[in-house]
């Protein structure tokens, strides 16, 4: 019994063993695959042109790069780099691996690499199938946040006595260079740098508006009774009740 114990404790500790060696298994040098021009799935279907390339230690002297077993080139001096069409290969799974060589000939391996070469045309295809929703997101934004405001406030004038003074939020006002009259600037207003297109709610024009600092546009709203009064002069009460008078003998 005690015997048989043991040699389960033998046989599991053997086990252990091994598990931990395959895990400690080190690469003598790194293998790096990277892309130099095509596409590159993420989920290992690559194509087009491709580097290998490997680091390992201060006397590595020369690297084989392989596909599939074969040998398709190997550096001499660092960087230990090698470039491959993935074009020039059958389609389908290829294992990629390199081995170095120090200056006392030892061979160090690197871990191998498998990739799913796929054709030119199945790799436009996915990437167009990447870049189609995401042209159509943004055709959607923008038609949100540009034309249908446009749509919406066409027309649409908003009535404000001359002078008052406005909230303009944290997006800042601007003056508008029609109307002379300072507005909040929209969320819809397009970004022009420090100006933005934005239509002035007032005199219902779009234009070029720069955001201004609160004492700017304080004083705008002031200048817009100054603007009011210049083109309109005052005109006393009785005037006004005398000219309604004459007025009315027309009639
Ligand atoms: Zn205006």
């Amino acid at each position: 019994m005690k015997s048989k114990l043991f040699s389960v404790f033998l046989a599991l500790t053997f086990c252990l063993l091994a598990v931990s060696t395959a895990f400690a298994q080190e690469y003598g040098i790194t293998l790096k695959l990277s892309r130099d021009f095509g596409y590159s799935s993420g989920t290992g279907d690559i194509q087009g042109l491709f580097s290998m390339k490997v680091t390992g230690p201060d006397d590595l002297e020369r690297v084989e790069f392989y596909i599939d077993e074969i040998m398709i080139g190997e550096a001499t001096a660092a960087p230990f780099r090698i470039q491959f069409t993935t074009d020039d290969y059958p389609i389908g799974l290829h294992t990629m691996y390199a081995i170095g060589y120090t200056s006392d000939g030892t061979a160090l391996y690197s871990r191998e690499y498998t990739a799913n070469f796929v054709s030119a045309d199945e790799g436009w295809e996915a990437a167009t199938r990447i870049i189609i929703p995401i042209a159509s997101i943004l055709l959607i934004a923008i038609l949100l946040a540009v034309v249908v405001p446009a749509i919406v406030t066409r027309g649409k004038i908003e009535q404000l006595p001359l002078g008052e003074e406005r909230k303009y939020g944290f997006r800042g006002g601007g003056i508008c260079p029609k109307c002379h009259r300072p507005f909040a600037v929209h969320l819809w207003g397009m970004n022009l740098g420090l100006s933005r297109y934005d239509r002035c709610p007032y005199c219902g024009k779009w234009s070029v508006v720069r955001v201004q600092s609160l004492t700017k546009l304080r004083a705008a709203e002031k200048a817009e009774l100054a603007w009011a009064q210049a083109e309109a002069p005052q005109v006393s009460e009785e005037d006004r009740l005398r000219k309604e008078i004459e007025d009315s003998k027309y009639q």
